[in-house]
């Protein structure tokens, strides 16, 4: 018995990094053990801050393969894409009708989209949680995973159903629970920003086994630590956080001994780590191949998560016009 229905969305972003990886992949294929889980590709969401879409689908194919081959399984978790099923465009516009305008200007997300993107301030971009809370409610789901710096997000969906629910004398709509889940800040190979393609500073999921190497190799360590015979301070260096996620216990006990004393070198000291994260990632990468080489499967699995979705979203939407009393 599964406990719950949980639905999440990513943007499509392409191929998959680390911090993609680490901080919201690794949590959706643990959750298929517990809950039914609807993963979603938000490429309408996208859209409010891409400049140019010839990229889209093609990213969108990336994630796709990336979520399937890290482990996400079609046969039970429902992976689609939010454009192909059309009905949570009208639970959106109706939702808006319940929203007041100044909620959503004053939330400090939109602020601060409008502070990073001055040349385009969109109406979708202010109605965007709106089209979020629409994503939640279309398919009834009762668990989010959110990390806290997006919780408020999902207390705007919260109030939003209550909104709804109270105007219309109902109760279509259900109002999910927050799963707060650690979301582990991924430092990129600059050691300073979290890791992100715009920054360049990613390390990819798909990469191969030399690239990995490469891109470790140009990691910034102990700033402190000048040359070989300095002695390191391994908590305040990104390839030891890494160490922590990818070695053995032993192995982390023993570079945080020898950084300590200048035992260990950082060139030996990434060589290691970047060999455990390729033996991490090496059945990802076969799993990946194998699906990449079947040029149907990705298709089909999106297809078939349509049809899945679809099914729940016009039960809803059934439902939720009856409730407003659309003819
Ligand atoms: Fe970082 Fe390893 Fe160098 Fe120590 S030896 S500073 S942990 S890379």
């Amino acid at each position: 018995m599964k406990k719950g229905r949980v639905f999440s969305g990513a943007r499509p972003t392409g191929r998959q990094h680390l911090g993609n990886y680490l901080g919201a992949i690794k949590n959706y294929v643990a959750l298929q053990d517990e809950y039914e889980c609807i993963y979603c590709i938000v490429d309408l969401h996208a859209l409010t801050t891409l400049d140019t879409t010839e990229d889209l689908r093609q990213n969108t194919y990336e994630m796709a393969l990336d979520w399937l081959a890290a482990g996400i399984r079609p046969e039970e978790t429902i992976v689609f894409v939010q454009s192909h099923v059309p009905q949570v465009t009208e639970l959106h516009t109706i939702l808006s009708m319940v929203t007041p305008l100044g909620k959503l200007t004053d939330l400090p997300t939109f602020k601060e989209k409008v502070r990073m993107q001055p040349h385009n301030v969109n109406y979708g971009l202010v109605g965007y949680p709106v089209l979020m809370a629409a994503d939640i409610t279309l398919y009834k789901a009762n668990v989010v995973p959110v990390g806290l710096d997006q919780a408020s997000h999902l207390e705007f969906t919260r109030e939003t159903v209550r909104s709804f629910n109270y105007r219309y004398k109902t109760n279509v709509l259900i109002e999910p629970e927050m799963k707060i889940t650690e979301v582990p800040k991924v430092i990129g190979t600059d050691g300073q920003q979290k890791m992100s393609k715009s920054l360049n500073n990613h390390i990819e999921l798909a990469a191969t086994p030399e690239e990995t190497l490469q891109r470790v190799m140009t990691m910034v360590t102990d700033p402190q630590r000048q040359r070989r015979s300095d002695p390191g301070r391994p908590e305040v260096c990104n390839v030891f956080s890494f160490h922590k996620v990818f070695s053995s216990t032993e192995e982390v006990q023993m570079v945080d001994t020898e950084c300590r004393r200048a035992g260990i070198g950082c060139v030996d000291c990434k060589k290691l780590m970047a060999r455990n994260l390729n033996a991490h990632l090496e059945p990802f990468r076969q799993r990946r191949a194998e699906y990449a080489a079947n040029a149907d499967y990705v298709q089909d699995v999106l297809r078939d998560g349509k049809q899945r979705a679809s099914v729940i979203a016009e039960q809803t939407m059934k439902e939720v016009r009856a409730a407003v009393g659309l003819p």
